[in-house]
């Protein structure tokens, strides 16, 4: 029996405690312990590392402050397109949809595709009627609205730049009619002191199970202002998810660098040829990330339920529990 252990992110980046305001604090660990606890039920009652990784990051993608599902930033052209991937270490196998719109939760798009297809990565168009056909749940533009993301977007475009980085806008009041419009709306007095944080979206979950088995998965809304149907990490294998017999790992941070690093593949390239353990291997990855001009964080774990969490931005969203079954959360460094 091995022993258990499940990670997740919900985004790193310039996260700076002096910006951070308590209540804020309070939600964002909210949504990092509803996500633990989404997959934890499921890891502590034998299920399987999948289960959990989709479950917690299904979770994470319902919560509006961070940058997946429903919270997911803007593009240019004021709209969500959002990139998933979720790999299974067992079966070395994996499904992934990049630029997919109104899904309500494109890692669960990203595993049908793994598991009702013969392909690994299923975009735009294409994935959105792949979802359409097997019935998976979709919701109205007004759905993935929130004011904070929608003001990120103007101050991109009025800064002529691809955003990156989010700066955490949070705290405006979300669309009529939309469920849960406390959440953020209670922020509105709080927005000023935060608006300047940089914070690089993105959530993941990488699990071991009672098997020993491994899986990961991240979903993403990518950059604000975002064009040209610009994929990031998140859906690109080996990138920004991977999971093998040896670790499962999941990243957030500037995509392009991830691609360019092949970071979470790079993890286990090192444990496989270096023969180091799980925490040397993520921090080394972490290092040439830094090396290369990549800012962002990484969660992992092996198939003997040891974690590692390395970043080099000011902050990272994270949470992990372990065999014994006590929740940590974090957020700065
Ligand atoms: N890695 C994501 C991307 O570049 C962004 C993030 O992690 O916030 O699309």
């Amino acid at each position: 029996m091995s022993k258990l252990a499940l990670a997740i992110h919900g985004g790193a980046g310039t996260i700076l405690r002096s910006q951070m305001t308590p209540d804020l604090e309070r939600e964002y660990k909210s949504g990092v312990e509803a996500a633990l606890k989404a997959g934890w039920q499921i890891l502590s009652s034998g299920g399987s590392s999948l289960d959990a990784v989709e479950a917690a990051v299904v979770e994470l993608e319902n919560f509006p402050l961070f940058n997946a599902g429903r919270g997911a930033v803007f593009t240019a052209e004021g709209k969500n397109e959002m990139d998933a991937a979720i790999m299974d270490g067992q079966t070395l196998k994996a499904g992934a949809v990049a630029f997919v719109k109104n899904i309500k939760n494109p890692i669960r798009v990203a595993r049908l595709v793994m598991e009702q297809t013969e392909h690994v990565l299923l975009a735009g168009e294409g994935a959105n009627r792949f979802a359409a056909e097997l019935g998976v749940e979709t919701a109205p533009d007004e759905y993935f609205f929130t004011e904070h993301r929608w003001l990120q977007l103007q101050d991109a475009i009025a800064a002529g730049r691809v955003q990156l980085d989010h700066s955490a806008r949070v705290g405006e009041k979300e669309s009529e009619g939309v469920e849960e419009t406390e959440l953020v709306s209670n922020y509105a007095d709080q927005r000023s002191k935060v608006k300047d944080q940089r914070s690089l979206g993105t959530v993941g979950a990488v699990a071991c199970d009672v098997k020993g088995h491994l899986a990961a998965a991240t979903s993403t809304g990518g950059m604000t202002n975002k064009k040209f149907g610009r994929i990031g990490d998140t859906p690109v294998i080996g990138s920004g998810t991977y999971a093998d017999d040896l670790c499962a790992v999941s990243c957030t941070g500037h995509g392009e660098f991830f691609m360019l690093g092949v970071s979470a593949y790079d993890v286990a390239a090192r444990m496989r040829y270096k023969d180091i353990s799980l925490d040397a291997a993520a921090n080394e990855t972490i290092s040439r990330l830094t090396k290369i001009g990549g800012e962002g964080g990484l969660i992992a774990v092996d198939a003997h339920g040891n974690i590692a969490l390395p970043f080099n931005s000011e902050g990272m969203y994270r949470g992990s529990v372990t065999s014994d079954g006590v929740f940590n959360i974090e957020i700065y460094k």
